[in-house]
This record gives structure tokens, sequence and C-alpha cells, in this order.
């Protein structure tokens, strides 16, 4: 199996003690030698500091940093120059996204969608990014129809963006449809699940409802069932995201991207029970 498409995904802490929770975490992910790191990137300005120091200290620990890099409420001048700050920190893949504006945010910048930032990279910085997009399996819930937000990914790639990572979902069949249509319309680029470990159902069901990631019912349900049994819930986690994983890899997955919450003890334990090389 190629491991170079295993991922694992932080976001930037707000105070010194999750800084430093962080770097014990990335410590014990960097043993399982994935081919990046990747960093969130908050649209609109007052996180994104944060995420320069964590790329920062990811590339002088020697791993690979792949920064998100949202468009949305931006300028041109300001992304070239966050562009030209990562090409000199030795950075070679972003993972370009449209993000969200704040709410209160009024002006949605001089982008409006990451087909436009992914043409702007291409233009400014010619090959030297590996470019990932974000794409959605179960669509995205500001598309027209799954047909227009297909073509909207295709858009995308046609931009220059090299690969995907998904959105999370637990309905196997989402993304090998998906890939499958995807497939149809000429892309043949590496289209990686995104993979979110399950922590605590309420936390879980509020993301959901926000990005548009179906929770089964019957998952729902079961976990509702466990009330505030924490670690009933992260037990029949581990075991539905690992069977996810086992699926989509013998499937034809090209590899996982962890959204890790910043832990690394659920990503660590998937791994494990897969059988990847540690
Ligand atoms: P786009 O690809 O621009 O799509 C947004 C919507 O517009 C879709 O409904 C699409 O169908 C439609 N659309 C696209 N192009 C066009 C067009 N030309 N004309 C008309 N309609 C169009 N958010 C952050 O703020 N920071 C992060 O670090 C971050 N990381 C993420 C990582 C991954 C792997 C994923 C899956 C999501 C991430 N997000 C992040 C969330 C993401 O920013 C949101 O989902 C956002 O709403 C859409 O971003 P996008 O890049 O997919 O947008």
């Amino acid at each position: 199996m190629n491991k170079a498409l295993f991922s694992f995904e932080f976001f930037p802490p707000q105070t010194p003690e999750g800084t430093e929770k962080l770097t014990a975490t990335r410590k014990r992910l960097a043993l399982l030698k994935p081919a990046f790191f990747s960093v969130t990137f908050g649209a609109g300005g007052s996180t994104q500091d944060r995420t320069f120091d964590i790329v920062r200290q990811i590339q002088d620990d020697g791993h690979n940093a792949a920064p998100h890099l949202s468009c949305v409420g931006s300028t041109r001048e300001r992304i070239r120059a966050i562009l030209n700050n990562y090409k000199e920190m030795g950075i070679s893949r972003i993972v370009a996204l449209r993000g969200d504006l704040p709410s209160g945010m009024a002006s949605i910048g001089e982008f409006q969608y990451a087909n436009e930032l992914v043409s702007f990279i291409r233009a400014e910085t010619g090959a030297h990014f590996h470019i990932e997009v974000a794409a959605y399996p179960e669509f995205h819930p500001q598309a027209k129809s799954p047909r227009d937000d297909m073509l909207n990914f295709k858009r995308k790639m046609n931009a220059g963006a090299d690969s995907a990572i998904t959105q999370y979902f637990y309905n196997a069949d989402a993304y090998f449809r998906f890939a499958e249509e995807i497939r149809k319309l000429g892309i043949t680029a590496p289209i990686v699940p995104g993979i979110m470990p399950i922590l605590r159902f309420s936390q879980l069901a509020r993301f959901s409802d926000a990005c548009g990631a179906e929770i089964p019912r019957w998952m729902r349900k079961t976990m509702e069932g466990f009330g505030d049994d924490v670690d009933s819930v992260q037990a029949f986690g581990l075991d539905v995201v690992t069977q996810l994983c086992e699926k989509l890899l013998a499937g034809g997955a090209p590899g996982l991207h962890f959204y890790t919450l910043n832990q690394a003890e659920p990503s660590i334990e998937i791994w494990k029970r897969l059988g990847l090389p540690r």
C-alpha cells in the first residue's frame, strides 16, 4: 500500500497549553511517518498568525507542513504575500479553500470561489506547490444541486489542483459513488477520504449540522443511547470508523486524511487496528 497519502490535520490552538499539547500530539503522530501534517486557516483574520506559527514549528522539526489557505475575505496582495512566505519556509503543499466568511464580516474580498484561488496560485507560483482542494461526497451545503457541485469541483481541478481531500462522512457508498462520478467527468487525480474520529457525540452532531456531513440514523441513535457515557461513544466510534477506513482502503481509496482535532490517540488506535506500518 502506498503510504504517501496518509496525513493528519491540526487546528491552531488558542492557548499556550493547547500549543504544548499539540506539540506532544504531533511528536506521537510523526512516528507514523505521514506524508504531511496540514494546519487549518480561519477565513477572515484573527487566527491566521497562529496557523503560520504551527506551520513553522512543523517545518522546523523536519516534517512536511501543508498549510490550508482560505481566500474568502482576502485580497490578491495578501494571498501573494502568504504564498511568498510559504515558499521561503520551504513549503511545497497547500490546501486551497474558499473558506466561510465569519459572521459580521461583510466583504467577500477579491476571490469568490476556491477555483479562483487555485488559478491564482498557479499563475503566481507555477508548479511550485502541490495543490489540494476540498471535495464533498455528500455535497457542499450551498451547492445548487449535486451535479453543479461536481461541475464546480471539476472547475477547481481544471484550474490546476493536483488532488483532493474530502469532507468527512460515515457512509462509504457516498465516497465510492462520488469517486465514480468524478472519474466519468475525466478527473483521475487522487481523492483522499477525510476521516473524523468520534470523540463526543454532541460535538460531532454540531459539526455535522454545520458542514452538511450526515451521521447515519443508526449511528446517531446508538450514540444518543449512550447518554453521558463518553467511553462507550468513543469505543463505538473506534469500531465504526475503523470499519469505514477498512472498506475505503479495500475499495481503492488512495490514502486517508485524519481530522485529528489535535488528539493523537484516536488516530493512532485506528492506525493500529488497520494494521498500517509503524
Ligand atoms: P468552493 O470549492 O469554492 O465551493 C463552495 C460552494 O460554491 C460549493 O457549494 C460549490 O458548489 C459552489 N461553487 C464553487 N465554485 C463555484 C462557481 N465558480 N460558481 C458557482 N458556484 C460555485 N475552512 C476554513 O475556513 N479553513 C480551513 O482550514 C478549512 N479546511 C478544510 C479542509 C477540508 C479538507 C475541507 C473539506 C473543508 C475545509 N474547510 C476549511 C471548510 C471549507 O472552507 C468550507 O466547506 C467552505 O464552505 C467551502 O470551501 P471550498 O474550498 O470547498 O469552496
